[in-house]
């Protein structure tokens, strides 16, 4: 397979920039061929994302909901194979890649069902003869700039509620996840959206991000990736006044209290910590555990982590896959290497490797102070640390203490601090005795600190980001 762009309903195939993309369960094992596209591929995308709107904009918005329940029904069709494909491309179990293309079906057709919805208020005027209202209205050329590590899930989350609202799309993914990217818009093709309404445009972010974001007359980014990136993207859309939305990093905290049921405890803080290879914005990668119950959360970890399979994301018995590149492979590396000479190491898990990929080994670590760089930056690897705290209060400390505030969790069943957890703890999503990551599709997403700009995904808030407001009044005895 080689990518494709898709610009004003067409595909554009670009033939410069080469680049195999070898499956990172199996160097040997090549998945297809990546095309970068130029700044002139941009520019096609915004003359035909622009004559798009005018054409949307003015449908119905059921129309538009019809349109977007055909695309949740599409992907359905295609959910095997779809999420195969990912698999093999970036690396994650399939088992959670199928769960992911069955919540971006989720998407569509929650927003799709938004077309029927009421999109304003009326308001009480002073006069009894105007009739004051507010209606959202759409912003106009929207980009969306998504990272690899939910290939599927996070351009819908993006893209389902940018057109429901009335606005078209110029679309870059990862260039590690844009086989996926491609065969997602193969699939969206067999329900005809009008022309230049979603456009893929495959390539560099240097080059393709840069160009949409610099040159293209859009009205609207919407971004997820590092948080280096998304301030860059923040900086450039605040200068040219354009609606944005970063969505970046975490370093996201379980806090374990005294009372909490440690065996029903640690397989939900595993979970958070390695699936997915820890390559989840919301993965759970500091475990902060009051001292009462240290020895035995800890002891009970070390048994669960050495018992994790690392395999071939194809295989079901793999708990994890490998990280997604080469890239990922060194960063990831790195930190395990650091965690092996200054931190203590608690428990590695095993492998059931069979052939060269990117494999790192699940590993809990400690003994480092809560300012160490393994405590502080974000890893994206299946690496967590576990710090000791005193006490509440203590652990609250440490839980708020980073520049990040995407999610947090606490297991307890004292409700007098889990409601405290709740209110205090600096971040977007906080939880009680579940897992860091897994928010749900219908509720808002995001983060606080450097983890976000403060607007929020999914669910109704992602309406607020890709309309506008007006307000109406009509005097209507006149
Ligand atoms: P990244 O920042 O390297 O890339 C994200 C996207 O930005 C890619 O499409 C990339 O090509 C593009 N890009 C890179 N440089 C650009 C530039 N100068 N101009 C415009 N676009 C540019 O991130 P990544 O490695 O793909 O993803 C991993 C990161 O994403 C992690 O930090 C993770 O925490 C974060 N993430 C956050 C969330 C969230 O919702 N908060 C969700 C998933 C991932």
């Amino acid at each position: 397979m080689e990518t494709k762009n898709w610009i004003g309903g067409e595909v554009v195939s670009v033939v410069e920039d080469r680049k195999v993309v070898y499956n990172p369960s199996n160097l040997t094992e090549e998945v297809g061929v990546v095309h970068c596209s130029n700044e002139n591929h941009v520019l096609q995308a915004e003359t035909a994302a622009k004559q798009g709107f005018k054409v949307w904009s003015s449908l119905p918005s059921a129309v538009r909901g019809s349109y977007l329940s055909q695309m949740a029904d599409a992907l359905q069709k295609n959910i095997e194979e779809l999420a195969t494909l990912s698999s093999r491309e970036m690396g994650k179990p399939i088992a959670e890649m199928k769960g992911e293309v069955l919540r971006a079906v989720n998407l569509l057709k929650y927003y799709a069902a938004e077309g029927v919805r009421s999109n304003g208020n009326v308001i009480p005027a002073s006069d009894s003869d105007v009739l004051q209202y507010t209606k959202r209205v759409p912003l106009g050329v929207v980009g969306i700039i998504t990272p690899w590590n939910f290939p599927v899930a996070i351009p819908i989350w993006k893209i389902a509620p940018a057109l429901i609202c009335g606005n078209t799309v110029i679309w870059k993914p990862a260039e590690i996840a844009s086989l996926t990217a491609t065969k997602m818009m193969e699939i969206f093709s067999t329900v005809q959206l009008p022309e230049g309404v979603l456009n893929l445009v495959i390539g560099k972010g240097s080059i393709v991000g840069k160009t949409l974001l610099e040159q293209v007359d859009i009205d609207a980014v919407s971004f997820t990736g590092s948080s280096n990136t998304g301030i860059q993207v923040a900086s450039i859309c605040a200068k040219r006044n354009i609606k944005y939305q970063t969505e970046m990093g975490g370093k996201n905290a379980a806090v374990v209290l005294n009372d909490a049921n440690i065996e029903k405890t640690v397989p939900i803080i595993l979970s958070g910590a390695y699936r997915s290879a820890g390559q989840k914005c919301t993965a759970t990668s500091r475990i902060i555990v009051e001292s009462n119950v240290y020895e035995n959360f800890v002891g009970q970890m070390e048994r669960a982590v050495s018992e994790l399979v690392t395999g071939n994301a194809l295989n079901a018995s793999s708990y994890l896959g490998p990280v997604a590149s080469k890239e990922q492979f060194d960063s990831v590396s790195a930190y395990i290497n650091q965690a092996r000479t200054e931190a203590e190491i608690i428990g590695e898990g095993m492998s059931s490797i069979e052939s060269e990929g990117f494999y790192i080994s699940p590993m809990l670590a400690t003994g480092v102070d809560p300012k160490h760089t393994l405590v502080q930056e974000e890893v994206f690897g299946p690496l967590a640390v576990v710090l000791k705290a005193q006490d509440f209060e203590d652990a609250m400390h440490l839980c708020n203490e980073t520049v990040y505030g995407l999610s947090a969790s606490v297991f307890t069943n004292n409700l007098s601090k889990a409601h405290r957890f709740l209110d205090e703890s600096d971040a977007g999503m906080v939880r009680v005795n579940q897992e860091t990551a897994g928010v749900e599709y219908q509720a808002p997403f995001g983060g606080m600190k450097q983890s976000s700009s403060h607007s929020r995904e999914q669910g109704q808030a992602a309406l607020d980001f890709y309309t506008s407001i007006k307000t109406c009044a009509i005097k209507y005895s006149f």
